[in-house]
């Protein structure tokens, strides 16, 4: 194929591609060095993983999606082995993919609170949990078509992605799919103002959308609320884990309920978005300073002898204008994540 006949298919550069694979390559050690902390300095590693990615994470999904997804040490491990061409490249049906999305949504719903009774304080269990999702998105690579089995499928953040990446506009390529094989109804990655409620076609994607956009911002109120123990101490104490989080799905699901009687969709699921991650900064940036409801939970360095308590609320003030600003009245862009690389059977045709 000549080089004209490349550009015009837009496919990535032999030189971008080395870039990305650089770039790729430098996150999964940074996630290899954290999974070494876990174990070996379970101080460090729980800063590094709970009291630094983690954090970052989510204004990281909002500002630029297409890029986190570009470099997710998890969407290496899981297209590693389709890169080397060793996947069975199975696809999978629309509802298999949508029950797939459903229980990404229940897992990430069932282990999140468990952080306050195990993996907060415990750096070994934090590296099991990885280990344990690392080898799951191995598995589905190994067998499902580039990021339909997990990025786009199993992964518990994906979903998180829709409803934070909603407006985005960094456009990138993307950097894994080296031809787009179809294997998603829906693509994420190449599909302009995709959001949790984008498709429903059958009744997972509707009670997937439902949890993510109604629950979730009550979801993280209720976590907040919780303070860390360390180790479960009895099943009531398990179950208090889940008490305030359930609360607070129940009430943002009622608010989201009434509400969509008032508000077009895609307004009400932006506002509900900025919610959440505003939510989530409101309480977390306090707390990693040592100003938060329950001081020394997820803090990573200790500031109360050294600024004023009002500088954290400025802050939440501000990173709660930002996003609203970023994902309520910033203009749709109707950007996508990711440019789509050329289909696979154009490019076997030419
Ligand atoms: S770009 Fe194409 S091949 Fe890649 S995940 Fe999306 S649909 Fe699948």
């Amino acid at each position: 194929m000549s080089s004209t006949q490349t550009r015009q298919l837009n496919r990535l550069s032999n030189r971008s591609i080395l870039w990305w694979r650089i770039a790729q390559v430098g996150v999964w050690l940074v996630g290899l060095t954290i999974l070494f902390f876990l174990f070996y300095d379970p101080e460090i590693g729980i800063h590094l993983f709970w009291n630094i990615l983690i954090p970052v994470a989510p204004a990281l999904i909002v500002v630029a999606i297409g890029l986190w997804r570009n470099v997710c040490p998890m969407a290496t491990n899981s297209l590693f082995f389709r890169h080397l061409g060793l996947s069975k490249k199975k696809k999978l049906t629309m509802r298999q993919s949508s029950i797939l999305n459903l229980v990404a949504i229940i897992a990430l719903f069932v282990v999140v609170p468990l952080r306050h009774g195990i993996f907060d304080m415990n750096g070994p269990a934090t590296g099991i949990l990885l280990l344990l999702l690392a080898f799951a998105a191995i598995f589905m690579g190994l067998t499902y078509e580039w990021k339909s089995g997990w990025c786009s499928g199993l992964c518990p953040v994906h979903p998180v992605e829709k409803l934070y990446g909603l407006n985005s506009n960094l456009y990138l390529p993307n950097a894994h799919c080296d031809s787009c094989s179809r294997c998603m109804v829906l693509c994420p990655d190449a599909t302009p103002k995709v959001n949790p409620l984008s498709l429903k076609k059958n009744n997972f994607h509707k009670l997937s959308g439902f949890l993510m956009v109604g629950a979730f911002p009550g979801f993280i109120w209720g976590w907040f609320q919780v303070p860390d123990a360390t180790g479960i101490q009895d099943f009531p104490h398990l179950l208090s884990l889940y008490e305030l989080p359930f609360v607070g799905m129940a009430v943002t699901s009622l608010l989201y309920f009434i509400l969509r009687r008032f508000f077009n969709e895609k307004l009400l699921t932006a506002i509900f978005s900025a919610s959440a991650v505003s939510c989530y900064y409101w309480y977390r940036i306090p707390a990693l300073f040592g100003f938060g409801m329950y001081p020394g939970d997820g803090m990573l360095v200790d500031l109360t002898s050294s600024i004023p308590a009002w500088s954290t609320d400025l802050a939440v003030a501000l990173t709660t204008l930002f996003f609203f600003y970023r994902i309520v009245f910033r203009k749709q862009t109707g950007a996508r994540w990711a440019k789509r690389p050329p289909y696979a059977d154009k490019l076997q045709a030419a």
